[in-house]
């Protein structure tokens, strides 16, 4: 097994732009756990899947394959061989990775990519069952949250900075929506796992948090 770093928490929360910084600094692979929900999400939406209809979902689980690849160090995540990073960022995909992954067939397939290449890398692993299932073993947990408003404004920044648009009451409704469903479903519901360090960003600028994490990162190694 290699040194694995779980990070978990709500939408918007910080997470990859932390995981990002701390892989770069401790040298190890950043795993973006959502895109690959986000990967089976899109493959979905491309076929006319309704998120309700799980059946179609469940079969449409076994002839779609999802796999990951790192070109210096940046991951990509292929479907059926294909490179769709790209599409993954748009809220509408979140919203449907969202919806879909209260599925056992969608969390079963999912599953083994992640625990496969945490046995054999350094990794820093985001997610929302990470440190709960995904890598329960994993020598260093953080769970990681800031206030809805606070998240919403992120979110809404990293929005116009990219030239798209949005209304940022809309997003934050949205992030509550998506925290509630990733908190109530039955399967891997988002929490904060026993032997996790709680970080709030909410007053915290990123430096801030990466040196957090860093520290508890040291005790551990
Ligand atoms: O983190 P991101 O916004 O890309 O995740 C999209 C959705 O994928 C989340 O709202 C959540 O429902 C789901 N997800 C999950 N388990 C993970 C990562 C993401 O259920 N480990």
């Amino acid at each position: 097994m290699g040194f694995n770093i779980a990070i978990d928490g709500p939408a918007g929360a910080g997470k990859s732009t932390i995981a990002k910084r701390l892989a770069k600094d401790l040298d190890f692979i950043y795993v973006d756990t959502g895109a690959l929900y986000r990967a089976l999400a899109y493959a979905f939406w491309n076929r006319g899947i309704a998120p309700d209809d799980e059946e179609a979902i469940a079969k449409a689980c076994e002839d779609v394959s999802v796999a990951l690849a790192y070109e210096n160090g940046v991951q990509k995540v292929l479907l059926n061989g294909e490179d769709i990073s790209a599409y993954l960022r748009q809220e509408a995909v979140g919203n449907m990775a969202s919806s879909i992954s209260v599925y056992p067939a969608v969390r079963q397939k999912l599953l083994s990519i992640q625990q496969e290449i945490a046995e054999q890398e350094n990794v820093v692993m985001d997610g929302r069952d990470i440190g709960t299932c995904v890598l329960p073993n994993a020598q260093c947990k953080i769970y990681l949250t800031a206030s809805a408003r606070t998240r919403a404004e992120r979110r809404y920044k990293e929005l116009i900075e990219r030239g798209e648009e949005g209304d940022i009451d809309v997003i934050e409704n949205d992030i509550k929506e998506r925290d509630h469903r990733d908190m109530t479903r039955a399967i891997a519901p988002l929490k904060q796992a026993d032997d996790a360090v709680l970080v709030d960003s909410t007053s915290m600028t990123i430096e801030e948090v990466v040196s957090a994490i860093e520290a508890e990162v040291q005790k551990r190694k």
